[in-house]
């Protein structure tokens, strides 16, 4: 069981949790707990952080981000006990989750789970502080932003578990963001590669490496609600979803940013004049288009980048000029992305035109387009987001009735 910070907001809630906890144990499971931080303490953390040194040893930034999980899995393990239930707390180091050193955005390498395991024959609740992990060079280090996810997926990887429910403050997957598309629905289930897509292409309910994780290790994730007693969405194997949508859902991402470059010069290794700098500076490109060139001299070069990273990558490329050779860069930050999601694509035809056709029928204009065999995401102007999104649902069938 993972609970997320909503579902750990103050200690009225983690007696809530610990209910939750304990009913399961009743049920004469075994079971480990992974826990990330109250809502908002990883935020003012990082921020104490970076208000003290902008430019901050990562290391530190670790010790100090990490802490967060480590006051809610004491205060759960007290309430678990305060409920009759045996339990204790494990800080990552403690069990130990190891990790790569790559601080703030590590890597989980190993977990060694015989120390929780010869205490679940004792009948004790583990609850495992999430988003640490032990690293390379000893030290504490965090898995990113939203890494609990991955703590608790890893975990249940490790001990073989029948499951891992990843309770939130929303009742499952949708087809699209409810606060958005009022006609959105949950899905019983979605596959691990859609979860994946949806994941990555901007939908935030579970950490995207979370996602890859119980893939490769077919580890069964729920995600539910601890807000409420129902079902959640099961993410599982292809073979497991008995009625295939062509599409199962929409995901957009308003955190984009383009970048053109004009009249860039047709010859070799210009791409990699252009790329390789940002993937230096550690950019991640995602959409990236090239024209056909009209004179054989010169094309142009269409890319997008998360915003965080826009002031950046204009600044590298622009520094770059001299050995690509262009007229002039044009750079847009208000767009978002919008990507249509189905692993029935692969086997029907025409739907991304039925895309295309729905957003031209509202006006929409489409900067960029790109495909992956599951997936069809197109680049428009931010303002028209929601319109895009509640007309594709209508224009997908996915509308609640
Ligand atoms: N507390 C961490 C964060 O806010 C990890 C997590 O919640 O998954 O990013
Ligand atoms: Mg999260």
């Amino acid at each position: 069981m993972k609970f997320g910070g909503t579902s750990l907001a103050d200690v009225d809630r983690i007696r809530e949790v610990a209910r939750r906890v304990k009913a399961c144990v009743d049920e004469g499971n075994e079971v480990a707990v992974v826990v990330s931080a109250m809502a908002g303490t990883t935020d003012q953390l990082a921020k104490w952080t970076s208000d003290t040194a902008l430019l901050h040893d990562a290391r530190e930034y670790d010790v100090v981000v990490s802490a967060g999980e480590q006051i809610t899995a004491g205060l759960l393990a007290l309430a678990l006990q305060d409920s009759g239930v045996s339990a204790r707390s494990w800080l990552a180091w403690q069990i130990p989750i190891l990790s790569d050193a790559v601080h703030g955005n590590a890597r989980i390498e190993e977990i060694n789970c015989d120390d929780i395991e010869r205490r679940f024959d004792e009948g004790q609740v583990a609850v495992v502080a999430g988003f640490q992990g032990k690293g390379e060079d000893g030290r504490i280090t965090t898995l990113g932003r939203g890494g609990s996810d991955t703590s608790a997926v890893a975990l249940a990887a490790a001990l073989g578990a029948a499951r891992c429910d990843i309770y939130t403050d929303v009742e499952g997957i949708f087809t699209a963001d409810p606060r958005i598309v009022a006609k959105a629905r949950k899905l019983d289930r979605i596959t691990y590669e859609e979860m994946l897509e949806m994941a990555s292409q901007g939908a935030r309910v579970l950490q995207t490496r979370s996602v890859s994780l119980a893939m490769n290790h077919q580890v069964r994730v729920q995600v539910l609600s601890s807000f409420s007693n129902s079902m959640g969405t099961l993410v599982v194997d292809e073979d497991e979803v008995v009625e295939k949508q062509v599409v199962s859902g929409i995901a957009y991402s308003r955190d984009e940013a383009k970048i053109t470059l004009v009249r860039v010069a047709d010859r070799p290794g210009v791409a990699a004049a252009i790329f390789g700098p940002l993937a230096d500076a550690n950019i991640n490109v995602d959409i990236i288009v090239q024209s056909v060139s009209e004179d054989g001299r010169s094309t142009d070069v269409t890319f997008t980048v998360k915003e965080a990273d826009f002031e950046r990558a204009v600044s590298v490329v622009k520094t770059a000029k001299r050995d690509v050779g262009f007229d002039r860069l044009i750079s847009d930050s208000d767009v978002a992305k919008v990507s249509v999601i189905g692993v029935g694509m692969r086997s029907h035809a025409g739907v991304a035109q039925k895309m295309f056709s729905a957003l031209a029928e509202k006006g929409i204009n489409i900067h960029a387009i790109s495909t992956s065999e599951i997936k069809v995401s197109v680049l428009i102007s931010e303002e028209y987001t929601e319109l895009a999104l509640r007309s594709l649902h209508t224009a997908y069938g996915l509308d609640a009735a």
